[in-house]
């Protein structure tokens, strides 16, 4: 790496990543912190050809060459490097995110790579490795469910017809969120309806039993008690907060990504709209806090940290294939 301070701004990131080699040894750097291994077969026999700036790999059965693109998100994009790695920054650090208009403009890609990359920036900041939330102890969740899209009345014919089909008659998605108290992290997911099959699915899954879960008085969550959770409910309407039986803390994060989505994104199919929630879980579980103090740069850091081995393409991104990411 260069002698350069790292960047702390997003001008600074501008500047900083306006070198190809700072690039390519940064993203070299989060991908292979000892020393790169080859994208094809993981041997570490490889040789580096600074001209080109792609790796040969020595491995007699293999010998291909790659690039510190491949197998990662930003493979098989003719983009360089410090459009997506500026990309990257520009997301995580806009606090109600960045629309594919705004990367356009800013970046001077066209609208169909910017919402491309967009995209698959979003895959990357999905948090692979999840540990259940709560604790036997009585760890404190929060579950909620809310309401995301637009205005059926508002909406064109055929889009609301198709937003229709998709979302079984109510025209809207579907977010069943979860907020672990004592740790401050958020986990958020779209689900197909507000049954008690699927509710409780996604609690078995995603919380410890023997916590303590808080929920409001939908049907749906009334035999958590049955399941070994401690459940308090709320009733939003005559005791939003009764000690600490409330929902405040999962109700900050819908603000949040609703106002995202109303500012930024002129319409999110119910398909997307999952990426969209993973990105905004990413930036409220890397916000800076008293005992976390995360700068701009130390989210921007963790999101390259992620990218390795994931990939999107672009038939997958318009839901024509299953995705092949591991995560
Ligand atoms: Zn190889």
């Amino acid at each position: 790496m260069k002698n350069n301070a790292f960047p702390k701004s997003l001008l600074q990131a501008i500047r900083y990543f306006a070198d190809p080699d700072v690039c390519v040894d940064f993203v070299a750097s989060m991908r292979w912190p000892n020393g790169a291994v080859c994208a094809h077969c993981g041997g570490h026999k490889v040789s580096y050809l600074s001209t080109r700036r792609i790796w040969k790999c020595m491995n007699r059965d293999c010998h291909k060459q790659f690039s510190v693109k491949t197998g990662s998100v930003f493979e098989d994009s003719p983009l360089p490097l410090d459009k997506w790695l500026t990309a990257v920054w520009l997301v995580v650090n806009c606090k109600n995110g960045i629309s594919s208009y705004e990367i356009m403009r800013d970046l001077k890609v066209t609208q169909k790579s910017a919402w491309f990359m967009l995209h698959r920036i979003r895959l990357a900041l999905r948090e692979g490795n999840w540990s259940k939330m709560g604790g036997q102890d009585g760890g404190p969740v929060e579950v909620d469910e809310t309401f995301v899209g637009p205005d059926p009345r508002k909406m064109h014919r055929g889009r609301r017809l198709r937003s229709i089909e998709l979302n079984g008659g109510h025209g809207k998605a579907i977010v069943m969120g979860m907020l672990d108290r004592d740790a401050r992290k958020v986990r958020a997911q779209v689900v197909p309806n507000v049954k008690r099959g699927t509710l409780q699915d996604a609690i078995l899954n995603g919380i410890e039993k023997g916590s303590t879960v808080y929920t409001d008085g939908w049907v749906g969550y009334e035999t958590l008690d049955a399941q070994d959770y401690i459940h308090e409910t709320v009733t939003h309407i005559d005791e939003y907060v009764r000690g600490h039986v409330h929902t405040q803390g999962i109700d900050n994060f819908w603000s949040l990504l609703k106002r995202g989505l109303k500012g930024t994104y002129v319409a999110v199919e119910p398909f997307h709209l999952d990426r969209y929630v993973d990105e905004q879980v990413f930036r409220y579980n890397n916000r800076a806090t008293k005992d976390n103090p995360l700068n701009d740069a130390d989210r921007f850091v963790l999101a390259v940290s992620q990218i390795a081995g994931k990939r999107l393409t672009y038939a997958e991104l318009t839901g024509k294939v299953e995705e092949t990411s591991p995560a």
